[in-house]
């Protein structure tokens, strides 16, 4: 009953509902007060009292008397009545009185039920033009968003990301009289709850643009042409403003990489991806609109979306680590009455939640503490709100990754950095972290090396021995049989160089300067002894990389400590381990 929404329907319904029972107590009242029996109304007949008789086909007759009162009376119901009456000088009309008690509630009456079929007649318009016109676009449409950087907590690198962004949308003029190019487009990954659309908002709240939002699933319906036409009038409304931000989540329900065959619903999806693509490519630098996509996961995306002039600029935003998830509960705790919570420890054993995560989680101890009628928000609401939220999460994901996980994670990462540190002192180490990122779990990162034309067999080697670092630390602290497959790609990796060396850069001994590229060319068959030395020379790294590592044991132990209670860690926190 969708029309009950409207609450002014209420008002018709009240007074016709009023008018109805002033008429039935009228009715009621008048009769029970007013009645007079047939005799006396003889009486009047005979002395000549009476001026008036309302004579209809009703049990009772009213009778108006020359004073001016008037009464009701049975209705004798003899045809020659009223004859009788005019014989005696008596008026006689046909018809019910009118009084005013009667009309006043009948008018209302009608009024309101007219009223009442003009409203629902509307509603139901309203609607049906709902249904018919596939085209309303709902956008989310916020002119003046009070999200800024400060409701962002963490996501510092993020942040930094988008800085130049936001002052680009302040004062696109200046950009353009630069001649300075920005990104039209900007892809944010990372999982679910990472705060990505929270980030764009902030990006409009600090630049005071607005803000529109849809979700890529919005644009994908059963009617083909529709989302393409979508797009287009979410950019048009965007245009109509000047600058704006215009956010597109679940850009990968539009976006994916096209399967080839085409599949049903495909053809509708590259229309709506065209229209998207020709909308970006459509308005110019000067105009201020900047178009921020987001996705759980950018490998699954079209390139054809992410070249250069469309979704050229693409930021991680990865889950927090100790630090921010500090930052997030303190922030989400800011307006609520907490009373001696252990941030510390709520951050400690928080690990692999997302800010959304958090967040619930702040809320559910809220709850639980209002519940209770407790003055304050405690650590004991904060620890059954923690089961719960776990409870609510732990069978669906890897969320609560167990701490031998960790552990592993820990390891594997620090012997990677150890032997990199170790080996290639000149290359810093800008990141360490065991949080998983979409692109597997824990990772470190090198700052760019240097650009060499050229990478020396010596270089290459090292290189494989970092690779090789993360596997060789789990084998050190728990053994050859507890490795795992977590050094999948890094042996991947290790693989292709080992093979190219020793193959195609003329490094190795069994093909020596020959390229097996050109043995096949000419159909020669290289022999397994080209695999022998491959396997041969990665054992011999492997080896080597080991005994490095067991000479900085110690190292390895205070570095994960330290990872491990860190959960990531930065060059300059490394270099005050060393
Ligand atoms: P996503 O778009 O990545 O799925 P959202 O931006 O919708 O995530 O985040 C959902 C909610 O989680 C936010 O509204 C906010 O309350 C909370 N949240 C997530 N990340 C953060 C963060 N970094 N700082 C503060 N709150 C956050
Ligand atoms: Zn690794």
């Amino acid at each position: 009953m969708k029309f009950f929404k409207n609450k002014y329907i209420l008002i018709p319904l009240f007074v016709s509902i009023i008018s109805i029972f002033l008429m039935v107590i009228s009715n009621v009242y008048y009769k029970d007060n007013n009645y007079v029996n047939y005799y006396k109304f003889q009486n009047d007949m005979i002395s000549k009292k009476v001026s008036k008789v309302y004579l209809t086909n009703s049990p009772n007759i009213t009778v108006k008397l020359k004073n001016g009162t008037s009464y009701i009376t049975d209705n004798p119901r003899n045809a020659a009545f009223k004859e009788v009456l005019l014989n005696s000088g008596i008026e006689v009309s046909e018809q019910a009185p009118i009084s005013a008690v009667d009309i006043i509630p009948t008018t209302a009456l009608v009024l309101s039920v007219l009223t009442l079929i003009a409203i629902v007649l509307k509603s139901s318009k309203l609607t049906s033009k709902k249904i018919f016109a596939v085209d309303a676009l709902d956008t989310d449409e916020v002119k003046n968003v009070d999200v800024n950087f400060e409701s962002v907590a963490g996501n510092e690198e993020a942040k930094e990301n988008v800085k130049d962004v936001i002052d680009f949308l302040k004062n696109p003029e200046k950009y353009y009289s630069y001649g300075a190019r920005m990104p039209k487009g900007i892809i944010l990954y990372g999982e679910p709850g990472t705060g990505k659309t929270l980030l764009a908002k902030a990006v409009a709240g600090e630049a005071n643009v607005p803000f529109y939002a849809m979700s890529g699933s919005d644009f994908v319906q059963i009617y083909v042409g529709v989302g393409a036409s979508r797009i287009r009038q979410l950019f048009k409304k965007a245009r109509l403003h000047g600058r704006a931000v215009i956010f597109i989540d679940e850009i990968d329900a539009i976006g994916k990489k096209r399967d080839g065959g085409k599949s049903g619903g495909s053809e509708e999806r590259d229309q709506t991806l065209n229209a998207l693509l020709t909308e970006m490519s459509g308005f110019n630098e000067k105009q201020g609109i900047v178009v921020i996509a987001a996705t759980n996961r950018l490998d699954i995306l079209d390139s054809a979306l992410l070249r250069p002039g469309r979704f050229d600029r693409h930021i991680e935003v990865s889950l927090p680590d100790i630090s921010a998830r500090k930052k997030i509960l303190r922030l989400h705790m800011k307006n609520k009455p907490v009373n001696n919570i252990n941030l510390d420890d709520l951050a400690k054993k928080t690990a692999y939640f997302s800010g959304a995560k958090l967040e619930n989680l702040v809320n559910e101890a809220a709850i639980l503490a209002c519940k209770e009628n407790s003055d304050y928000i405690e650590n004991i609401h904060f620890e059954k709100a923690f089961s719960i939220v776990i409870a609510g999460h732990e069978k669906i994901s890897r969320d609560y990754i167990s701490d031998t996980d960790r552990k592993i994670t820990a390891y594997h990462e620090v012997g990677h950095s150890i032997v990199s540190l170790k080996l290639l002192p000149q290359e810093k180490i800008s990141k360490v972290t065991i949080i998983p990122s979409t692109k597997g779990a824990g990772g470190y990162t090198l700052s760019i090396p240097e650009d060499k034309m050229y990478q020396n067999k010596d270089y290459i080697i090292k290189r494989i021995m970092v690779l090789l670092g993360g596997r060789a630390a789990e084998e050190i602290i728990f053994g050859n049989n507890n490795i795992t497959t977590g050094a999948y790609n890094d042996l991947k990796q290790s693989t292709n160089m080992i093979t190219n060396m020793i193959t195609k850069y003329g490094m190795g001994t069994s093909l020596g300067l020959l390229n097996i590229d050109e043995l096949y060319e000419i159909n020669y068959s290289v022999s397994n002894s080209v695999i022998e030395e491959c396997k041969t020379t990665v054992e011999n790294l492997y080896d080597k990389t080991k005994k490095l590592l067991l000479e900085n044991k110690d190292l390895l132990e205070n570095f994960t400590n330290a990872l491990l209670e860190n959960e990531t860690m930065y060059e300059n926190d490394i270099q005050k381990l060393l």
